[in-house]
């Protein structure tokens, strides 16, 4: 019997359907890697969640909204309760990123934006069984507006759809829940405590702790082992990996290409985009200058392959606590 991460590879379906990630792909090689130079870091961000906005439209899931950040220890994550998408802003101040920087940061948007549309499957499963608006808001803790619209368009019973999405939702809101919750918590700690472990490194190259810094690095890859293999991340992997095909160079050269290269004067196209940020999330959200990258500490090509890996990205989901409003509790400065 196929289970539920079988099955959705199976049933391809609104973002893991014929051709759509390989597409969202080539639309962000297009219109931000290629334009890398005309954008500010935000305005990266802002274009490319534009970009798979339009693909979960075509979807009919609802759009999610850029939410910048200072930092965080995953890649990326979608917050079901606010139904935003914030990523790791250091991948977006890169001077110019390389086709592989470039495909994980395209392949980041489209994994967190495939959460987006599992959780409105679930919420659409739901509405078929007959639940109310106000108690899939309650029992998913996501926006009553997003709620409702899948309250308006309830999954057909017994089908494939409705199939994939139990088995998404018993894993997240169901039996599955305390497992859920322990794998996700744990990918977040071990990835705050390689964090830890990588500054205090840093601050005092030691034996002890590049000992520390190791062991931290062998508890992440398990924590993600273990992590990938939860039905909505083993989905969200595959789906979001196919996005990475459609990236097929990295950002131009500033100097030589004319394309790329910013306009000698006048407003650039993201102004407006920047604008609308600052509007939303208040003047400081914004900062438009490209700052020196940090360097990591790479000792080795295992090492290097583990700080790839280091981005773990999880779903926010509100379970770690009997609270279901649970806030992202970031601050709104980005970059
Ligand atoms: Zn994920």
């Amino acid at each position: 019997m196929a289970g539920p991460r079988t099955l959705a590879r199976m049933f391809p379906n609104g973002l893991s359907g014929a051709g759509e990630a390989e597409a969202f792909g080539r639309d962000a090689q297009t219109n931000v890697i290629r334009r890398w130079h005309n954008l500010t870091p935000a305005g990266r961000f802002i274009e490319l969640v534009r970009l798979a906005n339009q693909h979960l439209a075509t979807a009919g899931v609802p759009a999610i909204t850029p939410q910048p950040v200072t930092k965080t220890t995953t890649a990326g994550e979608f917050d079901q309760v606010t139904w935003q998408i914030h990523v790791d802003p250091t991948p977006l101040r890169l001077t110019q990123p390389t086709r592989d920087e470039a495909a994980e940061i395209v392949e980041t948007i489209y994994h967190e934006a495939r959460h987006a549309e599992q959780f409105f499957r679930m919420a659409q499963l739901r509405a078929e069984q007959g639940l109310s608006t106000a108690g899939i808001t309650a029992e998913m803790a996501i926006p009553p507006q997003i709620a409702e619209r899948a309250t308006a368009a309830p999954l057909t019973p017994g089908s494939m759809q409705a199939v994939i999405a139990q088995g998404w939702f018993d894993s997240v809101y169901g039996p599955g829940r305390p497992t859920f919750n322990a794998v996700e918590t744990e990918a977040g700690a071990a990835a705050a405590a390689k964090k830890a472990a990588k500054d205090r490194l840093e601050a005092n190259r030691t034996p002890a702790n590049e000992a520390a810094y190791a062991a931290a690095l062998v508890r992440l890859r398990k924590a993600e082992v273990a992590h990938n293999e939860l039905p909505v991340e083993n989905d969200a992997e595959v789906v979001g990996r196919g996005a990475q095909v459609g990236v097929t160079l990295g950002a131009p050269d500033p100097v030589t290409d004319s394309v790329g290269a910013p306009p000698a004067s006048g407003p650039s196209a993201i102004e407006p985009l920047d604008g609308a940020l600052r509007d939303l999330l208040g003047e400081a959200a914004v900062d438009t200058s490209e700052q020196p990258v940090g360097v990591d500490i790479v000792t080795s090509r295992s090492a290097t392959h583990a700080l790839r890996e280091a981005g773990t990205r999880t779903s926010t989901v509100s379970h770690q606590s009997s609270a279901l409003n649970f806030a992202v509790g970031h601050s709104s400065r980005f970059l």
